[in-house]
């Protein structure tokens, strides 16, 4: 089991606030990795309290990596990140903790360290909103719903990255897209 100190010593810090990132979207990967998030394991000392259960599978504690990494519903979501990614780089990366939270992009995707960043970190940011919307606003959202959120959320990037006097990170936004 990995704890927290695990996590800072093996990320790579310089794709947790990398540039292809909005501020909001670096500060969500820091809270990642010091493991910061109020899941509702933190909560609950008791292992068995139900009221610690996920909130979207109901069938485990709700720690970090269950909601963000193992959980059926995040799955399936990191299918299809995992499939874009391969989209843009003809490789099938392992989505798994030291890539989701530290940020660690495999050998194979270094050429494509941005869009991976972008990818996981918009894909987690999603999933933590829509948690957040099903656990407080008793909202129901399949996970069609949340692939189409993590397009939306890709597409507002490159708007606001065109829109900028001198766009930095254009071209990187478009093939993203280009491939979602
Ligand atoms: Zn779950």
């Amino acid at each position: 089991m990995c704890n927290t100190n695990t996590w800072a010593s093996q990320t790579n810090w310089k794709n947790i606030h990398n540039s292809i990132l909005s501020n909001h979207l670096k500060t969500f990967n820091y809270r990642c990795v010091w493991d910061n998030l109020p899941v509702l394991k933190k909560f609950c000392l008791n292992p068995l309290d139900s009221q610690a259960a996920c909130t979207f599978c109901h069938a485990c504690p709700e720690t970090l990596i269950h909601l963000l990494i193992e959980c059926d519903f995040s799955q399936r979501i990191w299918q299809y990140t995992a499939q874009v990614i391969q989209r843009i780089s003809n490789t099938k990366p392992l989505l798994t903790q030291p890539l989701i939270i530290s940020m660690d992009v495999p050998k194979q995707e270094k050429p494509y360290t941005q869009h991976t960043v972008l990818l996981i970190t918009i894909g987690k940011h999603t999933l933590w909103k829509i948690r957040n919307q099903v656990r407080y606003e008793g909202k129901q959202i399949t996970h069609r719903k949340a692939i189409a959120r993590i397009k939306q959320s890709v597409k507002y990037r490159l708007t606001l990255e065109s829109k900028r006097v001198i766009p930095f990170n254009e071209g990187i936004l478009q093939q993203i897209t280009d491939a979602l």
